[in-house]
């Protein structure tokens, strides 16, 4: 019959007792390698998973650096190009209302 002991030693009981269990019980050897296998897969992962993270926030920061870059230019353009401006400020096709941007009763784009 099979030892189903080891979840219980590993959990509960001291390490003299589980070691103790270990050298006189093959199943729980055989348990015991395989758990040793998984936290060396892990040590090994982890690594990997770590630099997986950090790379996603500097994609992150670069997405709002170009966002942010994109809008400067945007403005920048709208800014000297009056035809553009007028066109976004008095057109009867764009406003900022239709554009889904808060507007106040003026029509004015709301900055806080
Ligand atoms: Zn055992």
């Amino acid at each position: 019959m099979k030892c189903t002991k080891y979840e219980a030693l590993f959990t509960f009981a001291d390490e003299k007792t589980f070691t103790e269990h270990l050298k006189t019980c093959p199943d729980c050897q055989a348990e015991h390698a395989k758990m040793e296998k998984v936290s060396e897969l892990i040590q090994e992962v982890r690594p990997h998973f770590l630099k997986r993270k950090k790379t996603a926030a500097k994609l992150k920061i670069a997405c709002a650096v170009f966002a942010m870059c994109l809008s400067a230019t945007t403005l920048g353009i709208i800014n000297l190009n009056t035809d553009i401006s007028d066109t976004i400020k008095y057109g009867t096709t764009l406003t900022a209302e239709d554009l889904g941007l808060p507007v106040d009763s003026y029509g004015f784009i709301l900055v806080e």
